[in-house]
């Protein structure tokens, strides 16, 4: 049996970038990947925002994490080349009533950190973003976006320098806790059993079921797997704006918004929809729902505009009755297996967080 000194599973943004820190710190890793390449799963299916951090619970992992991945990820697109813009997101109201809720939302988002949002005017957002219909906005600057596969790439570029491998199409099946650490069984192209010091388990939607095959996990620690999907519909014209635009946010979601990729495409969504199965497919019935959405601040958006894109599943650990969660990072103290780390709920911002998530997984697993 091969031994080595760290274990990840899972290649999508968060594996890759634990799997960097850990590589880094100059321990030997290997990354195994049930698909053939890196980011096949939730990481390429998102918006790509940068979030700034404004509305996780303040003290929550979402929150501290958001912001220090924040500055983290801007700062490791600048050092490594990977494309990003800070375009900046607009909040908008769209009925007078919910001009209070942008002044709340400023100092929700102060309580995190973010404390460089600016309360506009509808004269002022209108002259940020003419075609804007608000009654008022909230203009978060340090909002962005990014080439997450660009990103992606850039980690896995340092991995490999620091000597660490990636293997693909090599699914995790098992593991048992032994007195030094674990014996992962992986299966796929080239099965084989590796013994390792550390472990952690980054494999998303499907972190439960691989903490459910960990022999010595405790069950009583593994969260139950519910799906929200995320449907997101594209638009034929091209629109006109600038900055991400987000409607005041509603009970249960944050409203069809806007967001626009680097090549200046825009895509409305994501939605919610709860879901037993992973599929992908997106209903074109679902742009029914969007159009009066959009309309309350792009009212000039031409009827059959939209078209379905893609979808996202959320990696939720709550049922449907539960409007929020947090990340669970669970560490040895945790689940009572010195080595293991598990990632459960790593939904949105965990693009944004992942620098951050990397350093808190490093540490946890006594790595760093
Ligand atoms: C609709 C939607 C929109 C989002 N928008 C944003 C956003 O704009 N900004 C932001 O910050 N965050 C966003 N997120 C969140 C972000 O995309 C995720 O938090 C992030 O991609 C999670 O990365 P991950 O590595 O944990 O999971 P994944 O990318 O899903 O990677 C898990 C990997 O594990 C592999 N795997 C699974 N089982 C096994 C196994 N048995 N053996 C080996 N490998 C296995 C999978 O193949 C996969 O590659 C969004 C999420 C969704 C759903």
């Amino acid at each position: 049996m091969d031994r080595i000194e760290c274990v990840v599973v899972g290649a999508g943004v968060v594996g890759l970038a634990v799997a960097r820190k850990l590589a880094r710190a100059g321990l030997e890793v290997v990354v195994v990947e049930a698909a053939g390449d890196i980011g096949t799963g939730t990481s390429s299916r998102n918006s790509e925002v940068i979030h700034a951090g404004i509305y996780y619970p303040a003290g929550s992992l979402m929150a501290r994490m958001c912001v220090a991945g924040k500055q983290a990820l801007y700062a490791y697109c600048d050092a490594h080349g990977v494309p990003y813009r800070r375009c900046g997101k607009l909040i908008v109201a769209t009925a007078a009533n919910e001009d209070e809720k942008l002044v709340s939302i400023k100092s929700h988002a102060e309580a995190n950190g973010v404390d460089d949002m600016r309360v506009l005017s509808a004269a002022e957002a209108r002259a940020l973003e003419p075609a804007l219909h608000c009654t008022g906005a909230l203009l978060s600057p340090s909002t962005g976006i990014v080439d997450s596969h660009a990103y992606m790439l850039a980690l896995r570029g340092e991995i490999e320098d620091a000597g660490g491998a990636l293997a693909f199409h090599a699914p995790f099946n098992r593991a048992k806790a032994v007195a030094d650490g674990f014996e992962v069984e992986i299966g796929g192209d080239t099965p084989m059993t590796l013994a390792c010091r550390i472990l952690i388990n980054s494999a998303g939607l499907n972190a439960p079921a691989i903490a459910r095959a960990i022999d010595g996990m405790p069950a009583d620690r593994i969260p139950v797997s519910y799906y929200a999907k995320g449907n997101y519909f594209s638009c034929s014209t091209r629109a006109p704006f600038s900055h991400l635009i987000y409607p005041v946010p509603e009970p249960g979601g944050l409203g069809v918004h806007l967001t626009i990729d680097l090549g200046g495409q825009a895509k409305f969504g994501p939605d919610v929809e709860w879901v037993d199965t992973l599929d992908y497919a997106v209903d074109p019935a679902r742009a029914e729902r969007f159009y009066p959405a959009i309309r309350r601040y792009w009212p000039t958006l031409p009827d059959g505009a939209l078209s379905p894109s893609y979808s996202g599943i959320r990696p939720k650990i709550v049922p449907p009755a539960v409007a929020r969660q947090d990340f669970v990072i669970q560490g040895p103290q945790d689940n009572g297996l010195a080595g293991l780390v598990n990632l459960f709920g790593i939904e949105s911002p965990g693009l944004t967080s992942s620098l951050a998530i990397a350093d808190d997984v490093a540490q946890r697993a006594g790595a760093v």
